[in-house]
């Protein structure tokens, strides 16, 4: 079930009250921006910027958006300092003095580019299909084709994966089938090496994303508050918001919290 703005902050207010530092990271599409048709198409509106700007000028709070496009990409539609940038689902990561690519993804790119190729001819006569090569995975959007498509382009990038010689898995997403090199790394493994580099041990965690990828880390970060946005039942975060709007209501929240703290203090 659901829980409202304020059923979340009731459970959390505690633990985040008390925190001396936090590390937290958002997801980017369909948690900050609503999913649209055309994936070129979501932008931070302004409300959404201002407040991630209020939390990145905070030094107990550290803010980490993490997505499955490229970094240059993610960036581009934030351009703000002081935050931290994990791109291609965690295997990129640059800012607060961090860079991070993660080798085995970075080795097999050419053969990630080859796929892509061959999936673009395979899928060439169905309509509403994007192939993204995003350097170090790739997306697969069907958010523009109709429904019956679906099972030929699920059958095309699966069978193409199955003969690339190993080393790529196909992961299913929101309308979109991800390509990723199988070296074990996920957003999850991305958060830890965040915190671990930066010495952020003993900082409460807080993670919200709205995708299968996002679950890697829900299940990983066993400590953390996690929180599953949008409607699908399974998940392994403990708690749940509607939509992005929802979102910013809880980081306008967070932000007055850490704010009053630093007064206090
Ligand atoms: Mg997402």
């Amino acid at each position: 079930m659901l829980e409202t703005v304020l059923e979340v902050i009731a459970e959390v207010k505690d633990r985040i009250r008390h925190a001396d530092r936090i590390s937290l990271f958002l997801d980017f599409d369909g948690t900050l921006v609503p999913i649209e048709a055309d994936p070129q198409s979501p932008r931070l509106d302004p409300a959404t910027m201002d407040t991630l700007q209020t939390l990145s000028n905070q030094e107990s709070l550290l803010t980490t958006i993490i997505s499955g496009r490229a970094i240059e990409d993610l960036y581009a539609r934030i351009r703000l300092k002081g935050l931290i940038y994990a791109g291609n689902h965690g295997r990129e990561i640059f800012g607060r003095n961090l860079r991070f690519v993660e080798p085995a993804a970075f080795a097999r790119q050419k053969q990630l580019e080859l796929l892509c190729d061959e999936i673009r001819t395979k899928l060439r006569p169905v309509d509403g299909v994007l192939v993204e090569f995003k350097g170090l995975t790739a997306s697969v959007h069907y958010r523009r084709a109709t429904k019956s498509c679906r099972a030929e382009i699920e059958a095309a990038v699966r069978a193409a994966v199955a003969c690339s010689g190993g080393g790529l898995h196909m992961n299913p997403g929101r309308k979109v089938f991800e390509i990723v090199p199988g070296t074990g790394w996920h957003k999850g493994e991305a958060v830890r090496w965040i915190n671990n580099r930066l010495g952020e041990h003993h900082t409460l965690t807080i993670y919200l994303g709205d995708d299968i990828s996002d679950e890697y880390a829900f299940s990983l970060l066993q400590d953390a508050i996690t929180i599953k946005v949008g409607s699908t039942r399974v998940t392994c975060a403990k708690y749940r918001l509607p939509d992005p709007p929802a979102v910013h209501e809880f980081l306008l929240w967070l932000a007055i919290q850490k704010t009053l703290r630093q007064s206090r203090a």
